[in-house]
């Protein structure tokens, strides 16, 4: 019965904020959920996709079925920007996905239909969703190391040795940029590194990417995902609009597939269309047709990029904020994103809830932007007392 259901463990992000929107202390700040703030602590529409929409409401003329594959216009706009020289590879074929998760899905659950014995490697830690995905799709998963908080650098030598002793077939998920929760990006070298095994040893790259143009720009954020699409003969990228449009709730991703030719890539995108008619059938069409009207017209898709430069110059000024106010805290001008994971302890995480109305998740990762201009002060002085000296 359903009733006998045995209990879920709730997901300690969410829990956190169930625990945040509960304090009703007024200078409470939280650095949990994952969202741009911007200076006024607000998560505004963006003005390019407020535009967008109004246009959106004014021309629109039907809300008719749009069929599985979601926006086509749409993905043709988001190739450049994630592929640069390689938008017109034939071989790189895409559709519309409810969302970068829901790209994620689709590309594991393709893996599994291709070749259920693949395992995927997985570096942790890692956003926590991921693994829960890809077991979802049945699929084995092999963890490493993949980012130690002690050094608070990349656990590079053990990634390359976990990649090393893959089998042919098997998959490995790359963060492309702005690495959830650590911040911790490859630099070019290790990219070069990486990709060199991945050929060498036939392996899957899937790579995850949802915060472009939130690390070192919009070009810069693609140097891996470039890297990979050009070096190897097959590829998943899990894209999501949702972070660098702030359509969150609107839930825009897309699924790219590269393979060997462009006949083969069309045949596997028929199977991922097999499997999301049995999903969700069709991806939602509102926020997808926003970024699509964004991107085409080039003074909406200009007044964009200045929008995703302002949230960038924003999370770079508040990390250097930050890495001025303490040493233990200079490591973090050199990672990206809107995430970082402070040098704290579960009991100092708790001091921080308990004494300053500070939430964060237990392994001390915060959102860089979860503060107004305001509370920075309050925030950096409050971390600098937790960690002493
Ligand atoms: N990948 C990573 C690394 C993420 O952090 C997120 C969102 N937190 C996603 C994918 C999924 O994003 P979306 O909300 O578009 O499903």
């Amino acid at each position: 019965r359903l009733a006998d259901l045995h209990p879920v463990k709730s997901d300690s992000l969410l829990a956190l904020i169930a625990k945040a929107n509960a304090d009703t202390r007024p200078e409470k700040i939280d650095v949990g959920v994952g969202v741009y703030k911007d200076s006024q602590g607000r998560t505004p529409v963006m003005r390019s996709v407020k535009a967008a929409e109004k246009r959106l409401w004014e021309t629109q003329r039907s809300k008719s079925y749009l069929g599985g594959a979601g926006d086509a216009r749409m993905l043709q706009l988001l190739k450049p920007i994630l592929f640069g020289p390689h938008a017109g590879d034939e071989r790189i074929v895409g559709l519309q996905t409810p969302g970068g998760c829901g790209a994620l899905t689709l590309g594991f659950n393709l893996v599994a239909k291709a070749n259920p014995k693949a395992r995927v490697l997985v570096g942790t830690p890692t956003w926590p969703n991921h693994q829960p995905i890809i077991a979802g799709a049945g699929l084995e998963i092999v963890e490493y190391p993949y980012y130690d908080r002690q050094e608070r650098r990349i656990c590079f030598a053990q990634m390359v040795e976990a990649i090393g002793a893959a089998r042919g077939g098997d998959v490995v998920l790359l963060h492309g940029c702005c690495h959830n929760p650590t911040g911790a990006d490859l630099d070019e070298a290790q990219w070069r590194e990486v990709v060199r095994l991945l050929v060498e040893r036939q392996l899957l790259p899937v790579v995850d990417i949802a915060y472009q143009g939130l690390g070192k720009g919009l070009e810069e954020d693609a140097f891996g995902l470039r890297l990979v699409i050009e070096a190897c003969d097959e590829v998943v990228v899990a894209q999501s609009c949702d972070k660098n449009f702030g359509v969150y709730r609107d839930r825009v991703g897309a699924l790219f597939l590269k393979t060997g030719t462009a006949n083969t890539s069309g045949n596997a995108i028929k199977h991922v269309l097999q499997i999301a008619r049995e999903m969700w059938s069709m991806p939602p069409d509102h926020g997808g047709a926003v970024v699509r009207t964004v991107l085409d017209d080039p003074e909406l898709a200009a007044d964009w990029r200045a929008e995703v430069d302002e949230m960038r110059a924003r999370i770079l000024a508040i990390r250097e904020r930050l890495a001025a106010a303490h040493p233990k805290l200079a490591f973090i001008t050199e990672q990206n994103g809107m995430f970082s994971m402070l040098p704290v302890t579960p009991q100092q995480v708790d001091d921080l809830r308990e004494r300053h109305a500070i939430y964060m998740a237990d392994s001390g990762r915060f959102n860089i932007l979860g503060m107004a201009d305001d509370e920075v002060d309050r925030f950096v002085a409050a971390v600098v007392e937790v960690i002493g000296g």
